[in-house]
């Protein structure tokens, strides 16, 4: 039995109970208690801050070279690697998502450290082009401390992706974690801690986002947020920060088209369509929630969607064959119930699901069946509002220009789906349409080395790739004098005095 992290907070670098809200972390395939612990409260988050600030400033971190800073970047990976299992096994029990996506998720995160120590230890700075008698070039240097606040989908990877470039760029990083998912964070900080990383550069303080999140935003020693959450929040704290003059990085919300052409490898698309919205009980920002399929295809292919939705298994997380696994919450089981309930209201049709499955094990936990709407318009609610949930909306389309129209037509931006043999159209599409993603007969598939984020309602800046360590520093521009000569502006005057 793999036992969970302890009910203490990591205020920058203590093990200290929290003076916060109570936080209860539930297991939703069952509904039993994973562990109760007190939230931080803003003091907590200014013993962390004053901790961090003093840890950051110490020449022995801002000063260490790329490669000897990497080397805590390759530990903490090693780190997660070495833990793998427990990191899934507490994950799985927070968020309720099956053990073969949280043991992926665990691999995801060792991969950023590593993958951030490396871009570290390779990142060049630039000399600029010489235009007069100075040497010129352009060096980056850390922000200070970041304030890094994640939701409860995927917690070790959201927090990998921040933690690991904020670390990188020299900075301490306070990392508020979402409440349903509390666990997996503090895992993070014993593996962290024990990596060797100086104390105090690196917090976990789990609690309510009105009260700590907020601290982070507004504290005047926050020199930076990343935030991943939803596009109502992220505006609110963008708000926030804009009187600090403070820079935000947003990962916001989606409501993503797939788009299927009549020429695509039909199995293929059906596969990814499935993986797109119903892998992680569509818990998931860029979920293709919205399918686009083309006129002459679309009865045949909702027929045969369907057909493999009610094939899909829902089960327990622990189980191996289960691929729709509980939802986070019974709160979000409620949520997303609501958003059905509204869509049959606005004269949408149930082609499957709609429901939460019935009998045995199924009546404890948070379960909800895959769940199909046909029958509405691209500007019904069930088109536009972002449901977090395993509930996919099919509409069908006549041509290019029809769906490049229907799938923009809307507030977010994330990602996009096309699946057809046609390349070139692939690439025409996949151009008009404003998203920060787009695959191509594939879909949710990522690499670290590859930038994400949103447009629109979705976000604003870019995660991961080489660049993403540069989000976290304050670039600076050097000028060093070549000729050795007063300047000629006022060399008279001071050769006469
Ligand atoms: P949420 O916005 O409710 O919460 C996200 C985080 O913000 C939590 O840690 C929460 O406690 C905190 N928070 C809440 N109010 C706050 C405040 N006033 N000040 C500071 N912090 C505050 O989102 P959620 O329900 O946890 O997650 C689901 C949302 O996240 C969905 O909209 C989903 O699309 C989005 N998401 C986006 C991405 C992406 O990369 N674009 C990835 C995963 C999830």
């Amino acid at each position: 039995m793999i036992e969970l992290p302890q009910n203490k907070l990591f205020v920058g670098g203590e093990w200290e109970e929290g003076t916060g809200a109570e936080i209860t972390s539930i297991f939703p395939a069952d509904g039993s208690v994973n562990r109760v612990l007190r939230g931080a409260s803003v003091a907590d988050g200014e013993r962390a801050i004053e901790r961090a600030s003093r840890a950051q400033a110490d020449p022995a971190w801002r000063n260490l070279k790329p490669h000897e800073r990497a080397r805590f970047l390759y530990a903490i990976a090693d780190g997660i690697e070495a833990n793998a299992q427990r990191i899934a096994h507490i994950q799985s029990r927070d968020t309720g998502k099956t053990l073969r996506e949280t043991g992926a998720l665990a691999a995801s995160a060792a991969g950023t450290f590593r993958y951030f120590g490396a871009a570290l230890e390779t990142a060049d700075e630039t000399l600029t082009v010489q235009r007069g008698d100075a040497l010129t070039m352009s060096v980056h240097e850390p922000l200070g401390l970041v304030g890094a606040i994640t939701p409860w989908n995927s917690p070790i990877a959201s927090d990998a992706q921040k933690v690991a470039p904020a670390l990188a760029a020299g900075n301490a990083v306070l990392l508020k974690p979402a409440s349903w998912s509390p666990l997996v964070s503090l895992e993070l900080a014993r593996i962290i801690e024990a990596a060797g990383l100086p104390k105090g550069l690196f917090s976990v303080l789990p609690g309510a986002g009105r009260e700590i999140g907020n601290l982070l935003v507004e504290h005047p020693d926050i020199a930076k947020i990343s935030f991943t959450g939803g596009t109502e929040t992220g505006r609110a704290l963008a708000l926030k920060a804009a009187r600090k003059l403070m820079p935000v990085s947003l990962e916001l919300g989606g409501k993503s088209p797939t788009i299927v052409f009549a020429d695509a490898d039909m199995e293929q698309a059906l596969a990814g369509v499935l993986f797109g919205i119903f892998s992680s009980t569509g818990q998931s920002c860029i979920a293709g929630a919205r399918l686009f399929v083309e006129r002459p295809i679309y009865a045949q292919f909702v027929d045969r969607l369907v057909a493999a939705t009610r094939r899909l298994k829902v089960g327990h997380p622990f189980e191996a064959d289960t691929q729709v696994a509980p939802l986070v919450h019974f709160d979000h089981r409620d949520a997303v119930a609501e958003h059905v309930r509204k869509a049959r209201a606005e004269g949408a049709d149930v082609l499957t699901g709609g429901a939460a499955p019935e009998g045995g094990a199924y009546e404890k936990g948070a379960y909800y069946l895959p769940t199909i709407f046909a029958g509405v318009d691209n500007a019904a609610r069930i088109c536009r509002e972002e449901v977090f949930g395993p509930v996919l909306v099919v509409l069908p389309f006549d041509d290019e220009a029809d769906v490049i129209a229907q799938a923009t037509d809307n507030d977010y931006g994330l990602a996009c789906g096309i699946w057809t043999r046609d390349f070139p159209k692939s690439w025409r599409v996949g151009r008009a349409i404003r998203a920060g993603t787009v695959w191509v007969n594939t879909y949710k598939q990522f690499s670290i080395s590859t930038p994400f984020g949103g447009e629109k309602e979705s976000g604003l800046g870019r995660e991961k790739g080489r660049e993403g360590i540069r989000a976290y520093m304050a670039q600076k521009s050097f000028y060093m004098d070549l000729s050795g000569a007063p300047h000629p502006w006022a060399a008279a005057a001071v050769r006469a005095s």
